[in-house]
């Protein structure tokens, strides 16, 4: 019987998910895209339509609310939803799933919207609920948190006996002509790009200020880049599934100008969660500046150059020390001309897709919640090569190092 998928979250991320499902249509059969506007949806059914002949439906959700997603779920009768809307729906969404026995996926962990604070913690304590449930939920499968833990996997599984030390870089060299734009839902990326950062060594965390620890770093296909250590949340799960790890860190690229509007949003006061009044009204200001700001999704037709994301692995295979790194490049023009966005939103959808496509063929399976290192990575890596993220591996004496200053 055909099955049935529910996409939540018009965005940009969600524009990749419904093209790329559209494009999988045997495996995901009958697929509605819901979201809270709903034009949004449709002119996205219109694209896809017109590029690829297949029909997907359209709906509105609420999906800070549990009974309106239980509504949905049950009149779709879905087999599986795809959560591509905001870090602050990830626990409505769980919690609707597991009411109609359904499987999840989503691609960022829960925030909630007045600490700007992510962890894992809220949708781990779901994994009895998804238990009792007997459904699947995968946590993170976009690129980063996503494919970097599949990377990670991976490089366990075929190229070192212990990792000792992970570095997993996300390069975005793409530019779209704007003075300042985030390539992803601005409000999430500023918050995780201001907050304080941290990275795991020999078993604790470390925090940082903002942007205090930089390092150059040198990106196949891309070229040296400024890159700036952050706390990112895939590095939480995988120091508790990477044999013999002392030390995990993340780095993200940077440019000056990015780097002084941020500084200034800050300074100002533009960058600030919680309530101000203005003229009689409570505003927020980052979801103001949000509001100004370039939408993501317009930003595909504008958008230049390429992304490079990776991890830079070294440790130990048969008592030698080694160093691998795994990466994969996109180039933002080739994902817009396939399907009409940029690549930051390319990278995160395809994965989100293929983690679903292994779920519902039953090649990624568990009853419980998951998170994506703690699967057999060869089926996705697989996938990637398939589906538009072709990876390479570089492997490296080890004392080699990318990082250039
Ligand atoms: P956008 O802001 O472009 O899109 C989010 C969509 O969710 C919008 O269409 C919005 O609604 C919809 N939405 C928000 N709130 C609700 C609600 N209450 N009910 C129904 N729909 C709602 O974000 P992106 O597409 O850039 O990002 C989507 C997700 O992907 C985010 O969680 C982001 O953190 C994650 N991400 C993950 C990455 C990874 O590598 N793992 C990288 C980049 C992003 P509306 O219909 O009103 O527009």
């Amino acid at each position: 019987m055909s099955k049935k998928t529910l996409i939540i979250g018009a965005g940009g991320v969600g524009n990749v998910v419904a093209f790329k499902c559209a494009m999988n249509a045997d495996t995901f059969g009958e697929i509605t895209l819901a979201s809270r506007t709903v034009s949004k949806c449709d002119a996205i059914a219109k694209n896809i339509q017109e590029k690829t002949g297949v029909q997907i439906a359209t709906a509105t959700v609420d999906a800070d609310s549990v009974p309106n997603l239980v509504q949905i779920i049950e009149k779709l009768k879905a087999d599986i939803v795809i959560n591509v809307a905001l870090p602050y729906q990830d626990l409505t969404i769980m919690d609707a799933c597991a009411k109609c026995e359904v499987d999840y996926l989503d691609t960022a962990n829960y925030e909630h919207p007045d600490t700007a604070k992510f962890e894992y913690k809220e949708q781990w304590a779901r994994d009895g609920l998804f238990k009792d449930a007997n459904i699947m939920g995968l946590l993170g499968s976009g690129f980063d948190p996503g494919v970097t833990n599949v990377f990670c996997a991976y490089a366990q599984k075929h190229y070192f006996d212990e990792i000792h030390t992970i570095d997993i870089l996300d390069c975005n060299a793409g530019d779209h002509g704007y003075p300042f734009a985030t390539n992803f839902n601005p409000e999430i990326n500023l918050r995780e790009v201001s907050a304080k950062g941290r990275y795991w060594e020999n078993g604790k965390w470390i925090e940082t200020e903002a942007m205090e620890i930089k390092q150059v770093w040198d990106y196949p296909e891309v070229g040296a880049k400024d890159s700036y250590l952050l706390y990112h949340e895939e590095m939480e799960s995988l120091v508790k599934h990477i044999k013999g790890l002392k030390r995990i860190r993340f780095f993200m690229t940077f440019g000056e100008s990015y780097l002084t509007h941020m500084k200034c949003l800050e300074n100002v006061g533009m960058l600030g969660i919680k309530e101000v009044e203005h003229k009689g009204m409570k505003i927020v200001p980052m979801e103001f500046l949000a509001t100004l700001l370039p939408d993501p999704a317009s930003l595909g037709s504008r958008t230049k150059g390429k992304t490079n994301i990776g991890i830079f692995a070294k440790g130990i295979k048969d008592g030698q020390e080694k160093t691998v790194y795994i990466y994969q490049v996109s180039d933002h023009e080739q994902c817009y001309a396939e399907v009409l966005s940029q690549g930051v939103s390319y990278t995160t959808g395809v994965p989100a897709m293929i983690g679903a496509k292994l779920m519902l063929e039953g090649k990624w399976q568990g009853k419980g919640v998951f998170n994506m290192e703690e699967f057999d990575p060869d089926s996705f890596m697989e996938e990637l090569n398939k589906q538009g993220l072709p990876w390479k591996v570089m492997e490296m004496s080890a004392d080699e190092s990318r990082c250039v200053n």
